[in-house]
């Protein structure tokens, strides 16, 4: 659809046949400015983060009010499968396509990654209506755009995914614009992220025909030399040592292609166990042909391990839980696999996808080791290992992140020099439940399901139980749980030995697999140190808490964008610990010296 270049008519919402893409025109906003702006990101387009801030016109052209010279804007027709079924037509309801930009030659320095393809498609988020926007109105709030803006820079810097030749999407700026929609002027924001490539795993659903569930169809059925181009187009320009390698027979080609994306995907969400992250509305729309994560809606990372964890409020069925992703992922690709056939051959499909099972446990486990400082040996008795150290946190209730920090404290037996087991664990409790995160977690009025975890896990913890006690506010909510554990007939005391039993029992293991390590080592100091720089570069200190991005949106809702920039630069070194500064999110930063004597 061509609409006049003046913005003065609106795409109508439609099915749009025989397309998958229709030109559309970014609605401009009022008087934009800069909410936050990644300047590593920007780096990636051989733009200046101080000179685009520094021009009044940077604003207008990154928030589409402008429209880059050479641009076409367009919104993409994709389908997808929601929650197990087909939905028919989805597409860019809220995303507008402004083009692609040629990556600089050589990555700005520090800069591992750089488009395989050598450019980067320019996305805007929240710019207005397009033929895809269905009920909504194509804008954004400021809330789920600081959280996908976040997010998506909190994945680049924890090297997610870190497939060869693959780079994250990113969102190098996030603006909080005004803009005059009728009938009155609201308040909403843009993100601009870029990507090699936005096409999904529903890009190539939008062929489908009748769904026999749902009667509904794709709406570009019957097109299939328009599918057969797509296809081409994405092998030959994001995959072209495949193109070349089998470049005389299709049917190869095609199914080698399959397999890249399979494996790549495996892979993928592999890493997204290994980090606690639920992506939360795993559709075939959200899912990348390139293996990528895009489209971060309600995800969470996980706090207290529970492998049960829905961060969506709407699943209620858990479809995508945190232990439920890699079969979601392996179901989705077989959705890809039926939309790719017959240029994709079903056995052929069904035989890759066999691929992803060993691929997914291949690459988890090797991560895993790494998490646990396991480097020199691989033992079968290893999966055991990380299976009871996850059921270990699970029963009680202790932190993802903290916990597989707190590891690397843990030394190689005949390294360590007094250090008993019980005391071990007793430090590694305190770390799971480190003080600083308990008492930023806790913020007035938050859900009172979370704060009694948090104090549960303090029972294993007599320090911390006592300093939380005396926290006004929690005291009420601790008699609570008091009256809770005397229901259960369980006091605080058993409570907490019950915890330590369980952790000295696994540390006991963990240890003995650690003095394998060290077999017929001579200088275990150095291997104790790569141990530790191993783990610690693994293991991040620092992730993107739902509280920590609640904070910085609360701040941001009220005018005050330092949170969102503080938080910014935090996630851009998630491994080291970052002298002087605290977790972003702490409600208490001005009694922080007490902090660390009481911790
Ligand atoms: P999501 O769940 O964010 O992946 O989006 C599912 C579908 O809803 C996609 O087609 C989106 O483009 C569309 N959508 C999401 N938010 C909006 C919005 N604010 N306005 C119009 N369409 C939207
Ligand atoms: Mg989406
Ligand atoms: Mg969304």
């Amino acid at each position: 659809q061509r609409l006049p270049l003046d913005g003065s008519e609106e795409p109508s919402q439609r099915t749009v046949r025989g397309a998958c893409f229709s030109r559309v025109r970014p609605q401009p906003v009022a008087n934009p400015r800069f909410v936050a702006v990644s300047g590593p990101a920007l780096a990636l387009l051989g733009l200046d983060a101080e000179t685009v801030m520094r021009d009044p016109r940077g604003p207008e052209y990154l928030s589409g009010s402008r429209i880059l010279p050479g641009s076409e804007p367009a919104a993409h027709c994709y389908c997808g499968h929601q929650f197990g079924n087909f939905a028919g037509q989805l597409g860019d309801g809220a995303a507008c396509y402004l083009g692609e930009v040629q990556a600089p030659a050589r990555p700005p320095p520090g800069e591992l990654a750089t488009s395989p393809c050598g450019r980067w498609e320019i996305q805007l988020k929240g710019a207005g209506l397009t033929p895809y926007s269905r009920q909504a109105d194509g804008r954004k709030v400021l809330r789920s755009s600081i959280r996908e803006f976040l997010c998506s820079e909190a994945m680049f810097h924890l090297g997610i995914p870190t497939a060869p030749g693959s780079s994250s999407p990113r969102t190098p700026v996030l603006r909080d614009v005004f803009y005059s929609g009728e009938p009155r002027s609201e308040r909403s924001t843009v993100v601009l992220r870029i990507a090699p490539s936005f096409i999904r795993f529903g890009s190539f659903e939008i062929f489908k025909p009748e769904d026999e569930l749902t009667g509904r169809q794709g709406p570009s059925v019957g097109r299939n030399d328009i599918r057969i181009q797509l296809l081409d187009y994405i092998i030959d320009t994001f995959y072209p040592e495949i193109q070349q390698a089998h470049a005389q027979d299709r049917v190869e080609r095609n199914s080698a292609f399959f397999r890249e994306v399979t494996l790549r995907t495996a892979r993928l969400v592999a890493q997204w166990q290994c980090v606690g992250f639920c992506h939360g509305v795993l559709n075939t729309d959200n899912m990348s042909i390139l293996g990528l994560t895009v489209d971060y809606g309600p995800f969470g990372f996980m706090d207290r391990f529970d492998p049960d964890y829905v961060c969506n409020a709407s699943d209620s069925g858990g479809r995508y839980s945190y232990s439920a992703q890699p079969e979601v992922c392996r179901w989705n690709l077989g959705k890809l696999a039926e939309a790719l056939a017959p240029e994709l051959p079903p056995e052929r499909a069904q035989a890759v996808l066999e691929e992803f099972g060993p691929e997914f446990n291949l690459h988890y486990l090797s991560i895993m080791r790494r998490k646990l400082g396991l480097l020199r040996k691989e033992l079968p008795e290893d999966k055991q290992l990380i299976t009871l150290l996850l059921e270990t946190m699970h029963s009680t209730g202790a932190d993802f992140s903290n916990t597989f920090r707190a590891l690397s404290r843990v030394s190689i037996p005949s390294c360590a020099t007094e250090s008993g087991d019980s005391e071990e664990s007793e430090g590694v409790l305190q770390q799971c439940a480190s003080l600083g995160e308990l008492r930023a977690a806790h913020r007035p009025g938050m859900d009172p399901r979370e704060l009694s975890m948090i104090l549960t896990l303090a029972q294993s913890n007599p320090r911390l139980f006592q300093f939380l006690s005396s926290k006004k506010g929690v005291s009420k909510e601790l008699e609570r749980i008091e009256k809770l554990s005397e229901l259960q007939e369980v006091t605080e005391a058993e409570l907490r030995e019950r915890h330590c039993t369980l952790w000295t029992e696994w540390l006991h293991k963990y240890r003995a697999r650690l003095a394998q390590e060290a077999e017929g080592v001579s200088d275990i100091e150095a291997l104790e140190a790569e141990r530790v720089k191993v783990m610690n570069s693994t293991n991040p200190w620092f992730i993107l808490r739902n509280y920590i991005a609640q904070n910085a949106i609360e701040a941001a809702e009220s005018g005050d964008y330092s949170e969102v920039n503080r938080v910014l630069k935090v996630l851009e070194s998630p491994y080291s610990e970052q002298a002087g500064l605290h977790r972003p999110g702490s409600v208490h930063q001005a009694d922080s010296s007490e902090e660390e004597s009481s911790a």
